[in-house]
């Protein structure tokens, strides 16, 4: 028979509608109320799988997405607690309430729960399953009033703190998988959603491995364990040498992409010169789509009509006389994400694709991260050497296999990656020599300590690489980086091209170079002009200003029409403020609008769409004090003036990223 699964979870407090009348705790006591209410509130009414917006519930439901995507609709059915309704399958339509066990006494929430009938509903719930996860706070595991009644081949899993320990039975069919505030550290995921983000975490790996894994995780639940702990980015016990810091997106990994840390000065003064210190050093860029409107029409708000983006947007190198950057890496995942995109770039191949100068270097990888928890990467040499070939890249790199995080801290797991890795760049030199490409090879070396990486650059050097790039090390603090250049610095030869992967760090190039670094890459600079909220722009003076947030009503813009929706405001409302805050930007970038006034105006519309004034209020003054745009003497700058400010779209926001890698690239010439 059909090995059957249901996960448990609970309501969260964000709900897709917050309309004025939602249901209340005294609407669920009175039964006729119900029904009556709900009718008032039809228009608002989904399933409870669509309910809820809480990260837990998203990132769950975006884990039994991934398994049904691969094993259809019926391999995992969906519960949920909820503190209105009792115990509901995640099809049932309901109306939003505010009703949540979070703010109740151990007694209230007893008492509440009886009233909801919710342990019959689970017995009834769980009968005919093989597995049952939960996941679930300590109050509304408490709603639960476990034990439940279970037939004698049922697992039940819980995902839960320590301090549910004492409201689940001591029972053999019962298992916990404890979840703290030390593995929300470790898994770099916030503890408020790590429920979710370790269930969406396991549905990936059993994917990759196979439905029958999960018939394993019920009879040996110990199991989970090994299998989530390979996604720690930092390991429990201590921090390895070479652990990931973390990969998750957004604000914090910028953060630790541009880490404040000091460059030892030991390493400044006394770093000995590379033998190919005659060579210059070059930054390239990755290719991330990164393009705007040439024509966008700012005032309106418009782009140009029938434009077709990939032969009408611009990418930077377009807009100003001369490239921001002395290459671009360009990884073949990121061709891969779009048909329309693979099909151009074969067509035409990647200078023309870019519009990039053919005289200027374009460099190929396969994007190791891109399937970094594959057993093997996933393509040949064969098909990799013709892809580089064929597609017109100046240097092609050879296929390797990360060795960060847990894999660099398993003895024989990193061995593996090594070799395949090793094995990989002889296989591709070798053929290389042996055909007829006009590319340059680059091997790459992996390594997980200075050890390790010094016997890969020692032995790419003597398969004959002329350029060698070092991977594995973009999360790698800086001081980490250098021990490993000052390892492998004295077997340099004079002629080598030596690139490091993923790491622009300013401060420490010079050391870099000394060490014998010729190239780097970094999207870094360009991508904080829309991550985080403090550093979107950046001076030539080296401080940094946050952009001001004006997101647009019209158009393609989530966060606002989400407030209409749930009746935080008319759209009317929205754009009069809207359009005062821009009005009043412009008239200040005139003069004809006092400080106080335009950001009076900004702060109004931002107070509306729920961003609270004393977030924004002193990093707005301080970028209107100094209005460093007017400062600027870049083509961005001097052409769209205040707007390079503004936080919305992408013709703003990727402008911002342009002005901001025309800012970083002329900081690094001054030094080189
Ligand atoms: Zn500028």
């Amino acid at each position: 028979m059909h090995f059957k699964t249901l996960i448990i979870t609970s309501c969260t407090g964000e709900k897709k509608f917050k309309p004025e009348n939602q249901l209340l705790q005294a609407d669920f006591q009175a039964c006729d109320n119900l029904s009556i209410k709900e009718k008032q509130l039809e228009e608002y009414m989904v399933t409870a799988g669509d309910m809820y917006t809480g990260m837990q519930h998203l990132r769950l439901m975006e884990g039994v997405k991934i398994l049904r995507d691969k094993y259809g609709s019926d391999v995992v059915d969906v519960n949920i607690v909820s503190a209105g309704y009792g115990l509901i399958s995640e099809n049932r339509r309901i109306a939003p309430y505010e009703v949540t066990f979070n703010t109740m006494s151990p007694k209230e929430i007893v008492a509440w729960s009886k009233t909801l009938r919710i342990k019959e509903s689970l017995s009834t719930a769980i009968k005919g399953y093989d597995l049952i996860l939960f996941l679930l706070g300590d109050k509304y595991l408490r709603a639960l009033e476990l034990p439940v009644l279970t037939s004698g081949d049922q697992r039940l899993i819980f995902f839960a703190s320590g301090t549910s320990r004492k409201l689940i039975p001591n029972e053999p069919n019962y298992f916990i998988y404890e979840v703290g505030q030390k593995d929300a550290k470790s898994f770099s995921y916030g503890l408020v959603a790590l429920k979710g983000y370790l269930f969406k975490l396991l549905a990936q790996d059993l994917v990759l491995n196979g439905t029958g894994l999960i018939s394993q995780i019920k009879d040996s639940p110990d199991m989970l364990s090994s299998i989530l702990d390979k996604y720690r980015k930092v390991p429990l016990e201590q921090e390895s040498l070479f652990a990931i810091e973390e990969i998750a997106k957004g604000v914090a990994t910028e953060k630790k992409i541009l880490p404040k840390e000091k460059v030892p000065t030991s390493y400044v003064s006394d770093a000995p010169r590379a033998k190919n210190y005659g060579i210059s050093m070059r930054y390239f860029i990755p290719e991330w789509d990164d393009r705007v409107d040439p024509t966008y029409n700012f005032i309106k708000d418009e782009s140009t009509e029938g434009r077709n983006p990939y032969l009408h947007d611009v990418y930077s190198h377009e807009i100003f006389d001369t490239p921001n950057y002395d290459g671009v890496l360009i990884s073949k995942v990121k061709i891969e994400e779009s048909n329309i995109k693979k099909a151009r770039v074969q067509a035409v191949g990647v200078h023309d694709f870019i519009r990039y100068p053919n005289s200027k270097p374009i460099m190929g990888d396969c994007g190791a991260f891109g399937y970094i928890t594959d057993e093997e990467p996933p393509y040949t040499t064969e098909e990799i050497l013709d892809y580089y070939e064929d597609l017109g890249f100046t240097q092609g790199v050879s296929i390797d296999h990360l060795i960060v995080g847990d894999f660099a801290k398993d003895p024989v797991e990193r061995k593996r990656r090594y070799d395949i890795t090793r094995r990989n760049a002889a296989d591709f030199i070798q053929k290389w020599q042996t055909g007829n490409f006009s590319f340059e090879p680059v091997g790459v070396a992996q390594g997980w300590d200075p050890q390790s990486y010094l016997e890969s650059v020692g032995e790419l050097i003597d398969m004959g690489y002329k350029f060698i790039a070092l991977g594995g090390v973009a999360r790698t603090p800086t001081k980490q980086i250098l021990e490993i250049l000052n390892k492998v610095v004295p077997i340099i030869p004079d002629y080598l091209q030596f690139h490091l992967f993923g790491v622009a760090r300013l401060d420490a190039i010079p050391t870099f170079r000394k060490l014998g670094v010729t190239s780097f890459d970094s999207a870094s600079h360009l991508r904080r002009a829309w991550l985080g909220s403090g550093s979107n722009y950046f001076a030539m003076d080296g401080k940094t200003y946050a952009a001001i947030r004006i997101p647009p009503v019209d158009g393609h813009g989530v966060r606002v029409k989400k407030m209409i929706e749930a009746g935080i405001g008319t759209k009317e409302e929205f754009k009069v403020l809207e359009v005062n805050a821009l009005a009043a930007l412009r008239g200040f970038d005139r003069g004809n609008v006092t400080l106080d006034d335009a950001l009076e105006a900004v702060l109004t519309y931002d107070e509306k769409i729920g961003e609270g004034r004393e977030k924004h209020a002193d990093y707005y003054r301080r970028v209107l004090e100094d209005q460093p745009w007017k400062k600027c003497d870049c083509k961005i700058c001097r052409e769209i003036g205040i707007e390079v400010i503004i936080f919305r779209g992408n013709n703003r926001n990727r402008r911002r990223g342009f002005h901001n890698t025309y800012v970083f690239y002329n900081q690094f010439k001054k030094i080189f």
